[in-house]
C-alpha cells in the first residue's frame, strides 16, 4: 500500500533554525538515503519525513543493525528485525541488515581478543564481511556501563555506529554521488543528544579525499521534534508501532537496554524470566553490574511491571511480526508519553 507523498510546510520549517551549519541544505539533493532504522518511533519518523518530502522510494534504504548479531539472543526484542522488514516491505523501500559477528554477547565476552568482524548485506544480495583482525586485543567481560561516553557504553558504538561506518566505507557505491545518512535522535531525549548537530559530515565522509572521495552527510531530522509530533506523524501514516510500545515502553530500543528503568527491567523479567536470570548470572560472573549502584535482580525487585496483555507479550517475543504494518484503526499505544528511559 503506497501513501501519497507531499511536501509539508510545517516540516520545511525544521530546516531553518536547526541547520545554520548547513546553509543551503537541500534534503532532496542526494543520490541515496540511508535511514538507520531501529524499529522505534523516531527512526520511523525519519523515514516518514523523507517520504513526506517527496524523496523517491528507490533512493531510500533502511539499515537495521542487529544488536545481538545473527547468533544467540541476549538484549534485543525478538520481533524487532522482522518488524523492520515488514515496515520496509509495506512502504516499498529496501532494507539491509548488518551486525557484528557474535553481537552484544560476543563483544561483552571478549577476553584478550580482537573485536569481531562486521557483516552487512549489500544490494547484490551478497553478505560482506570486514575486519576481525583489526585493532588491539582487549578484555571486556562486563556489560557496557551507563555513561554518555561511547567508549564506556560501547554497545552503541561497536554494535551500531561503527557497523554503519564500516558498511559505508567498504562499499564502492558510496564513492559515487551524494549520500544522506539519516538518524532519529531528538534533542529532548538527553543532554548529549541536545548537543548533536542537525547536519554534519558523517564519520565515513571523505569528500576531500585525495585518492578517492566519498560524500556522506549525516542528518538528524527529528532533532527539534517533541514526542507528540512524532506520534502524530505515525498516526497520520497509520504506522503500526513496535509491540514494545503497547506493553508500556515509552521508547523502543533494546528490550534489556542498559539505560532501562526499574519498571522496564521488572516488565522484561516478568515476560522473559529466563533471560533475566542469564543477565543476572553474567553480572555475578563479571563482578560488575549493568548499573553501578544496583544489580538487575535489585532493579526487578524495586520496579513494578507494566500491566501487559498476553497478545502483546506474544507479539513482542515472537521472531515474526504477524500484524499489518499499516493499520486502519490506529490508536496511541499505552507506552506513548510514558516511561522514556532509554539510550542517551
Ligand atoms: S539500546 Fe541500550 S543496550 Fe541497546 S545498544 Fe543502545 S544503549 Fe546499548
Amino acid at each position: 500500500m503506497r501513501k501519497p507523498t507531499k511536501l509539508m510546510s510545517d516540516q520545511l520549517q525544521l530546516f531553518e533554525p536547526e541547520t545554520a551549519e548547513g546553509e543551503g541544505f537541500d534534503p532532496l539533493a542526494y543520490d541515496r538515503y540511508v535511514v538507520a532504522m531501529s524499529g522505534g518511533k523516531d527512526s520511523m519518523g525519519s523515514l516518514l519525513q523523507l517520504l513526506d518530502l517527496g524523496v523517491e522510494r528507490d533512493k531510500i534504504e533502511l539499515w537495521h543493525h542487529l544488536v545481538d548479531g545473527r547468533e544467540d539472543r541476549l538484549m534485543d526484542w525478538p520481533v524487532t528485525p522482522d518488524y523492520c522488514w515488514t515496515i520496509a516491505e509495506a512502504l516499498d523501500v529496501e532494507i539491509f541488515f548488518s551486525w557484528k559477528v557474535g553481537g552484544f554477547r560476543g563483544e561483552m565476552l571478549r577476553d584478550e581478543e580482537k573485536t569481531a568482524a562486521v557483516r552487512f548485506e549489500t544490494p547484490s544480495g551478497e553478505v560482506k564481511e570486514v575486519g576481525g583482525n583489526n585493532g588491539a586485543k582487549n578484555t571486556r567481560r562486563m556489560f557496557p556501563q551507563v555513561s554518555g561516553n561511547l567508549q564506556v557504553r560501547w554497545c552503541s558504538s561497536y554494535l551500531k555506529i561503527d557497523v554503519a561506518s564500516i558498511a559505508i566505507r567498504n562499499q564502492k557505491r558510496f564513492e559515487r554521488g551524494k549520500t544522506l545518512f539519516v538518524t532519529g535522535e531528538r534533542a529532548e531525549e538527553s543532554a548529549r543528544r541536545e548537543k548533536q548537530s542537525v547536519l554534519e559530515p558523517h564519520d565515513a565522509d571523505l569528500r576531500n579525499g585525495s585518492r578517492k572521495t566519498r560524500y556522506v552527510d549525516h542528518w538528524r531530522p527529528m532533532h527539534s521534534w517533541g514526542e507528540e509530533e512524532v506520534w502524530e506523524l505515525l498516526r497520520r501514516w497509520q504506522i503500526n508501532p513496535h509491540p514494545a510500545y503497547r506493553l508500556g515502553w515509552g521508547r523502543c530500543s533494546c528490550m534489556w537496554c542498559i539505560f532501562g528503568s526499574n519498571d522496564q527491567f521488572a516488565s522484561a523479567a516478568e515476560i522473559d524470566p529466563e533471560m533475566a536470570r542469564r543477565i543476572a548470572d553474567y553480572e555475578e560472573e563479571f563482578g560488575t553490574t549493568i548499573k553501578r549502584d544496583r544489580s538487575v535482580p535489585e532493579m526487578v525487585e524495586e520496579g513494578e511491571a507494566y500491566d501487559m496483555k498476553e497478545e502483546d507479550i506474544d507479539a513482542a517475543l515472537s521472531e515474526t511480526f504477524d500484524e499489518p504494518a499499516i493499520v486502519e484503526d490506529w490508536s496511541l499505544p499505552k507506552g506513548a508519553f510514558g516511561d522514556t528511559a532509554g539510550p542517551s
